[in-house]
């Protein structure tokens, strides 16, 4: 499970600056739950060989009601309650204020690993200001500045460094296991509890007695027709009885773990209420993670012809980048329409881990450029010389050759297709990478 960093402070400090900063993408997704005073967002980042999970929490505002007292919303507790680590952003500028002090109670009760962060301390003198942030109680003060880029590095060290983290997993021992790591997505409601509990209840279903427990999440190891799952839990799923039981009804921190540390994530939508904003967002991280996905859309049998037709076609715009996915109708209640799934789940699967050799990959993206050539840009024409595997779950294809920054993304599409034909890959995002030999 990749660990994860909440962000905390006061308005203006600077906390989407720094969230940009850790997450150096465009990864962020935004949940929009009710009962938010802000839009909190979440993405992943990476030093070293250490990838971490980020939330803007951005909740911490005084409500009128309250005084000077936090109201968090609800949602921004339970992000902080679920983070591994916690960054503390104050404002170097303008010193400690009321409300920093009121925030450092609420975490030092905590106790949770805090870094506390002073930003906007670009050309400050080292310490001068500062040492007032002692005050808060809660440790060393690490002067940074988000916007030139400055601390940055060191911040993710002290962040991460509490944690013990251990090595990351090669890839290919991963893939080796045999074991799929199954996560089963969807925004509240959409029948995750239910289509779960169908599976595991099923026969050809054999759920291993406890569900095991890393890092607090919950997994469920179970055979299906010879192959191993491990269900990765997104719910704080208890065995209660014959049947598994969400303990908490949402989360979104577990969801992106989980999604994170899934080969295949499948994602439940409710036909009932076709595509929503918050369905959108968790395909958009599921897309940006890497990871496999299948597509169901379950309560279908709720739903008449016409209603049908209208879901499938808010899935083709709203849903239109997850082309790549099977997408299956189903009914989680009525066992319906279940079969298909596991099959997708399976393609989805051998896809993502597929291993492709050079001369193979080669050859076929030889054969594409004789087949048609790259365009030619100004006084460059790319020239694409072979062609190697750079990664698994997703797929990478590493395309080296010369001015292959010239190479247009319609282009590179077009080599994507023809990847994915031939090694007849699905339910896989294919990332290639174009790298210039100087
Ligand atoms: P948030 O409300 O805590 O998320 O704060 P923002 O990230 O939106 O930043 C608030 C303001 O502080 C913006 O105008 C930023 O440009 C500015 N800011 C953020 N980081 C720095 C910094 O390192 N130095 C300075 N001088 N300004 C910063
Ligand atoms: P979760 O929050 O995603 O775990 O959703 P639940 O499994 O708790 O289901 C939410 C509601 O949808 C419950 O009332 C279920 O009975 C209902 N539901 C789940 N699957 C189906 C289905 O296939 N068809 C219909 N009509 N309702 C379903």
């Amino acid at each position: 499970m990749k660990p994860v960093i909440a962000l905390v402070g006061r308005p203006n400090v600077g906390k989407s600056t720094v969230f940009n900063r850790l997450t150096k993408s465009r990864d962020a997704i935004v949940a929009d739950f009710a009962g938010l005073t802000r839009d909190r967002h979440y993405g992943t980042g990476k030093q070293g060989r250490h990838e971490y999970i980020v939330i803007d929490t951005g909740g911490f505002e005084p409500t009128a009601e309250s005084g000077i007292y936090m109201e968090m919303a609800k949602q921004t507790r339970q992000a902080v309650a679920e983070a591994d680590v916690v960054i503390f952003v104050v404002d170097a500028r303008a010193g400690v204020s009321a409300q920093d002090y009121d925030i450092a109670n609420y975490l030092r009760k905590l106790g949770k690993p805090t870094v506390l962060a002073a930003n906007k301390a670009e050309g400050m003198t080292d310490g001068v200001k500062l040492t007032e942030f002692y005050e808060l109680g809660l440790g060393d003060v690490h002067g940074m500045s988000a916007a030139h880029g400055q601390g940055i590095r060191d911040l993710v060290d002290l962040a991460l460094e509490p944690l013990n983290l251990p090595e990351p997993q090669e890839e290919d021992e991963e893939a080796d296991s045999g074991v799929i790591k199954l996560a089963v997505a969807g925004r509240p409601n959409v029948g995750k509890s239910t289509l779960i509990n169908t599976w595991l209840g099923e026969e050809r279903v054999v759920a291993f007695d406890q569900p095991g427990t890393t890092r607090d999440a919950i997994s469920i190891p179970f055979e299906r027709g010879g192959q191993r799952f491990e269900l990765i839990d997104t719910a704080g799923l208890r065995r209660k009885g014959k049947v598994f039981e969400a303990i908490e009804k949402f989360s979104v921190v577990k969801t992106l773990q989980a999604i994170e540390s899934a080969n295949v994530v499948l994602l439940l939508l409710d036909a009932t209420q076709g595509v929503t904003d918050q369905d959108a967002h968790i395909a958009g991280f599921i897309l940006d993670s890497g990871r496999a996905v299948v597509v169901a859309i379950n309560k279908w049998d709720a739903i008449d012809a016409y209603q049908r037709e209208m879901v499938k076609r808010s899935i083709e715009t709203r849903l239109a980048f997850l082309k790549f996915a099977d997408m299956h109708p189903i009914s989680a209640i009525k066992r319906q329409g279940l079969g298909p799934v596991w099959t997708s789940i399976a393609a989805a699967h051998r896809s993502a881990m597929v291993k492709m050799s050079t001369p193979v990959l080669t050859r076929l993206l030889l054969e594409a450029v004789q087949f048609q050539q790259p365009q030619r840009s100004g006084m460059y024409r790319p020239k694409l010389r072979y062609a190697h595997q750079g990664g698994m779950n997703p797929p990478i294809i590493v395309v080296h050759g010369n001015s292959l920054e010239h190479v247009t993304d319609a282009y590179k599409r077009f080599l994507e297709g023809r990847f994915r034909k031939e090694f007849k890959l699905t339910g896989t995002p294919l990332r290639i990478e174009m790298k210039t030999s100087k």
